[in-house]
């Protein structure tokens, strides 16, 4: 049996990852446990999402006879646990009991619904017809909204996914959930540069910070990302910290970029997150706040930004002007597309133009009136012809991303695509 759980937490407390954790310590006696629990990233601009748009998934090989006493526990643990008092808490919970094994037609429908539920907005109706057509069994609270996202959290279970990471996350103890978390920052820092890049955003150097700790009152303590088990257990015994209650290893399509679309500028639609390239048009411009935007054009126009949570990276941004050729992979929100990595693919030639010198007295010349050319008022002499000189550039052509401290959980770090031993600058 598969179970896919999604939506029980708001932004006061609980979350999706430690009911299941919760549940699996319940299953026990009911089932074996076959592989690691799924932790799947949901389109990232969802606006009913909590936090981070995680849904999750549990596959069991059920005991003779256990099959309802598995189906009222996870019900139960639900309504015990999932935050129902908010108005955006609207739990959904899945079980696959016969479905897909040995039907292709389903397993291909659950596939789509789940590529659709990380690139694409889906309406409660969409599960429910997926739901009604394969007699699933299922269970839903308030609106239903989480029937999406158990779903598509099954579907990663039963169909596999072609990119793949792990997280380790470690649960506060119950005594501890709502205080601040102690962690001994110098040890998660001495953990990265230990298992760097088996495991990832545990810190981020450029801004002197730790990013794998949220700082919300839920029961997450922190969770260790990476490719590589083997330098994510390493990592957790280095980081010193408060005592950890549960912990529980993920499979998770985190940094796996499985949110973007390719597409042309002018079919953009809002909600949805890209890989666009085109011409810059203008010089990008700073608002108050430390938000950067510029023009991207190619079968349409496009406003780009780099908000100010992105830090370094606009330093980068900065440096564009018109006539680059960039490719920009981001979200869309109200028409402006938030960018979280630029590849730089051919930089325009930067002229400067200058006033020539005067070949007798060697100094500049002045202008000697509109469309007129430039005249040495010392020596008298005449020329036609503005200097140009072309300047380097700030930046080189190749792929530069937002640091660690603005990454979405689903954006795929450059580490993970890097040659070995060539890792990106920190
Ligand atoms: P949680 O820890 O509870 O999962 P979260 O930040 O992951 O918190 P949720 O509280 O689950 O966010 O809220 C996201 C809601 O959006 C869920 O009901 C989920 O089913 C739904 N959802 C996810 N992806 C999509 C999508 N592509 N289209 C429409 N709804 C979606």
């Amino acid at each position: 049996m598969i179970i896919g759980i999604d939506d029980t937490d708001s932004v006061d407390g609980m979350c999706t990852t430690y009911l299941t954790a919760i549940l699996i310590d319940k299953l026990k006696g009911l089932g074996d446990i076959r592989g690691l629990p799924h932790l799947i990233r949901l389109n990232p601009n969802i606006k009913y999402k909590t936090r981070g748009n995680a849904a999750l998934a549990v596959e069991i090989d059920t005991y003779p006879d256990s099959e309802e006493q598995i189906v009222n526990t996870a019900i139960s643990l639900v309504e015990d646990m999932a935050d129902m008092d908010c108005e955006n808490t609207n739990p959904g919970i899945v079980f696959l009991i016969d479905q897909g094994r040995n039907d292709p037609g389903f397993r291909q429908d659950l596939e789509s619904f789940m590529w659709q539920a990380m690139r694409d907005v889906l309406a409660v109706e969409d599960a429910r017809s997926l739901i009604g057509k394969y007699g699933i069994k299922h269970k839903e609270f308030k609106n239903g909204r989480g029937l999406i996202g158990a779903l598509a959290a099954c579907g990663s279970v039963l169909c596999g996914l072609s990119d793949h990471t792990y997280e380790l996350i470690a649960y506060r103890q119950p005594g501890n959930f709502g205080t601040p978390r102690e962690i001994d920052r110098e040890s998660v820092f001495r953990a990265d540069r230990e298992t760097y890049p088996g495991t990832w955003d545990t810190v981020d150097i450029s801004n002197n910070t730790i990013v794998f700790a949220p700082h919300s009152p839920d029961p997450i303590l922190f969770g260790i990302r990476g490719d590589d088990v083997q330098s994510i257990e390493k990592a957790f015994g280095i980081i010193g910290s408060e005592p950890a209650g549960l912990t529980l290893l993920y499979r998770t399509n985190q940094g796996t970029d499985f949110h973007l679309l390719d597409a042309q500028i002018c079919d953009v639609l809002e909600e949805r997150s890209y890989k666009l390239t085109g011409t810059v048009v203008d010089r990008p411009v700073t608002i108050r706040g430390g938000h950067m935007f510029f023009t991207l054009k190619g079968s349409g126009s496009i406003r780009c930004a780099a908000f100010e949570p992105t830090k370094g990276f606009r330093n980068i941004i900065k440096e564009l002007i018109p006539g680059d050729k960039v490719g920009v992979y981001g979200g869309i929100a109200d028409g402006t597309l938030n960018v979280e990595k630029i590849e730089i693919l051919e930089l325009a030639a930067y002229e400067k133009t200058s006033n020539p010198v005067c070949p007798t007295c060697g100094k500049r010349m002045k202008s000697a009136g509109s469309k007129q050319g430039f005249r040495c008022k010392g020596c008298n002499t005449k020329s036609g012809e503005v200097v140009r000189t072309t300047m380097g550039r700030g930046i080189t052509p190749g792929i530069y991303e937002v640091p660690p401290c603005a990454r979405r959980h689903i954006s795929k770090p450059l580490v993970r695509s890097a040659e070995p031993d060539v890792y990106p600058s920190r």
